[in-house]
């Protein structure tokens, strides 16, 4: 499907930076949105519905799959997370940019239906920095963080099937690193026609 917005789909073990790179991301560009997913885990501390997620019941979700509201959905880390079709297809229909930040199987399956979406890999430098980075958030239980890191190992072996990988060692780095992905996805040939159909009208070029 050939639409006139951009897709960026994110995907990392819990811990890598994704949430923090992609809210920089946004705020140095109005022109990138989120997609909000639906979730069937409970609400963190400061989290807020609409914003982070929807956050939903078992039953509500159900209700979805069963109305074919997802574009993907996926079992994480004990719950489900899902895209909906709502929450992305108005957006690039219209020429915005969105941004997913979902798990590789999400992330996969995105690109099966959006074959041009963008999969950008965020990887920590390390297995010691990660578990410290999700210590120090302080949002999970030592449970929660235990499991997380041991998926984190099947989630990076993904990596080899994006498009782009960032390591998010120095925060200013990688967010450099990711606006440059966006930044090249704008100077594509197809992207270019679109944005500059004047010029590209003036010069003759179809
Ligand atoms: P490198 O020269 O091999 O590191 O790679 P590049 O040619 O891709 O990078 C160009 C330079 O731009 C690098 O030295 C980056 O560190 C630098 N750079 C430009 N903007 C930023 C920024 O916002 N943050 C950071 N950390 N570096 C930036
Ligand atoms: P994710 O969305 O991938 O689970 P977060 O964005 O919540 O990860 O980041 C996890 C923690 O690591 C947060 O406390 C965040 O502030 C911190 N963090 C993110 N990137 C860096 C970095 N480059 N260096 C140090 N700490 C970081
Ligand atoms: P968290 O609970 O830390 O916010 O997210 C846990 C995991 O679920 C992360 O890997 C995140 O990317 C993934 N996730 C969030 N939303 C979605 C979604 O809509 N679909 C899929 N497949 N994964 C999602």
């Amino acid at each position: 499907m050939d639409y006139p917005g951009n897709l960026f789909v994110v995907a990392a073990p819990s811990g890598a930076g994704k949430s923090s790179l992609v809210k920089a991301l946004m705020e140095l560009d109005a022109r990138v949105q989120p997609s909000v997913s639906h979730t069937t885990r409970p609400p963190r501390g400061q989290e807020k519905h609409g914003r982070e997620y929807f956050f939903v019941s078992a039953q509500e979700f159900d209700a979805m799959v069963l109305a074919g509201s997802f574009v993907e959905w996926a079992h994480v880390h004990g719950h489900r997370y899902g895209t909906s079709k709502k929450a992305i297809e108005e957006r690039i229909a219209h020429g915005q940019d969105v941004i997913l930040e979902i798990d590789f199987q999400g992330a996969l399956q995105i690109k099966r239906i959006f074959t041009n979406a963008v999969l950008i890999f965020i990887l920590p430098p390390s297995w010691e920095e990660l578990r410290s980075r999700l210590e120090r958030r302080g949002e999970d239980t030592p449970e929660v963080i235990e499991l997380r890191m041991e998926n984190a190992a099947t989630e990076m072996s993904q990596a080899r099937e994006f498009d782009f990988v960032i390591i998010n060692e120095l925060f200013e780095r990688a967010l450099f690193d990711l606006k440059t992905i966006v930044h090249a996805q704008r100077l594509k040939f197809s992207s270019q026609r679109r944005a500059r159909a004047d010029t590209f009208q003036a010069l003759a070029i179809l």
